[in-house]
């Protein structure tokens, strides 16, 4: 009898011990999402949690890598001298992001246009300039703002638009807001402020075709 009750016990406390190590848990995150699990009323010992801090740290310096990067290294990198002055457009771009009230996911669809002076910028360079302030923990109107001013600093162009549509697990789980609701935000510099046929074309240009996001 005594013997069956410690092996109930000690069972999943064994399979534990060896992840229990500072050096199994890696970086400095996991053993605070342990305690958390403890928080909330879990056993951070049962099989399906023991190695979850493990894979929420490796998740969240994912999710966060954007602080790592540099932006202007990543513009200044494919930055060239061409003869087009027409709007160019990058739209659909998947965005996805972690609300920084929450540290839920939000995530959606940006698009990004402007009209050159001097210089272009490899169109490759846009989703990576995109990426680079998503993976950060955000508000949706600071990063429609910061892809802007990024891609206005970077190439002195004569316009810059952004457009953000995206939807927020924080809203959407916990019943704020109607399942489906799709925030919508936009930055427009230079001609895409000033002038409504700018404004216009490019607006124009992002709904065609748009497959939304449901
Ligand atoms: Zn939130």
């Amino acid at each position: 009898m005594a013997d069956r009750k410690r092996a109930r016990r000690v069972r999943p406390v064994r399979a534990s011990a060896a992840l229990r190590g500072p050096a199994e848990l890696g970086g400095d995150i996991a053993p605070h999402v342990r305690a958390v699990l403890a928080a909330i009323g879990e056993d951070p010992d049962r099989e399906g949690l023991l190695k979850t801090p493990e894979r929420v740290e490796k998740a969240f310096r994912f999710l966060t890598k954007g602080y790592r990067e540099d932006v202007r290294a990543i513009l200044n990198s494919a930055l060239f001298s061409v003869c087009y002055d027409e709007m160019v457009v990058v739209k659909d771009i998947e965005v996805f992001s972690l609300c920084e009230h929450h540290l839920l996911p939000w995530f959606g669809k940006a698009h990004v246009a402007y009209i050159p002076k001097e210089k272009v910028v490899g169109l490759s360079k846009i989703p990576r300039l995109v990426d680079a302030f998503a993976r950060r923990l955000q508000v949706q109107e600071r990063l429609t703002v910061q892809i802007a001013h990024a891609l206005q600093d970077a190439i002195r162009p004569r316009g810059v638009g952004v457009v953000i549509e995206a939807m927020h697990l924080c809203m959407i789980m916990r019943g704020v807001e109607k399942q489906n609701s799709v925030a919508v935000t936009s930055c427009m510099l230079g001609g895409f402020r000033d002038q409504l046929q700018t404004r216009e074309e490019f607006l124009s240009l992002i709904k065609k075709k748009h497959d939304g996001l449901g």
